[in-house]
């Protein structure tokens, strides 16, 4: 994306109700510059001074990136252990976790980004203003977003394997827990899902 106008570029609000007006600047452009001005004056009457400065904040972390604190790090780390714990268990690939910013969530969330093998990534949000099982809930959830975007069908049902379908992340008693989309019923804790190991994958 252009730094300001300078050499063309791309700019829209991607996220929520706000994702119908896009900007287009091409490279070379003279009037790049008042043209993106007035775009952020159309955005920032639109959304209001607080998203619209959110916006901007996110749009300098997509340019430059900003490494977590320590304390961010520890804390996502420790937040997304199990979630890792349950990927490596069903012999799924982990993300390459880059423990950087590329948007502002202000105090409602400690941001990241995840990657793939193929080299793309996505941001991830670890919640900070509900209960700790919507927090690890919510990171499953993302996790499995994640594979799903690598066409894998993660976990994979250990109550009915070959069917085909995973299981599906929800809270129960205020835990996060992965249940079986088919019954109901509830197979484990997040975090805490049965060894694959040594099952024979099934070939295609
Ligand atoms: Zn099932």
């Amino acid at each position: 994306m252009s730094a300001d106008g300078q050499d063309g570029g791309i700019e829209s609000l991607e996220s929520g109700p706000y994702h119908s007006e896009m900007i287009i600047i091409r490279k070379g452009d003279p009037d790049g510059e008042e043209k993106l001005r007035a775009f952020h004056e159309r955005m920032r009457a639109r959304i209001g001074d607080e998203a619209f400065e959110q916006h901007m904040r996110t749009r300098e972390l997509m340019k430059h990136p900003r490494e977590l604190t320590h304390d961010q790090k520890t804390r996502l780390r420790d937040a997304l252990a199990p979630v890792m714990r349950d990927l490596k268990v069903t012999g799924q690939a982990p993300p390459l976790i880059r423990e950087e910013s590329r948007e502002d969530l202000g105090d409602d969330a400690i941001c990241a980004w995840i990657e793939g093998p193929d080299g793309t990534g996505q941001g991830i949000r670890m919640w900070l203003n509900g209960s700790a099982g919507y927090q690890l809930y919510s990171l499953a959830e993302q996790l499995q977003e994640w594979t799903a975007d690598q066409w894998t069908t993660w976990p994979p049902c250990p109550i009915h394997p070959g069917a085909g379908h995973r299981l599906e992340p929800e809270i129960r008693d205020d835990e996060a827990v992965w249940l079986c989309p088919r019954d109901g019923e509830t197979v484990a804790a997040v975090g805490s899902l049965p060894s694959s190991r040594g099952r024979r994958r099934k070939v295609r």
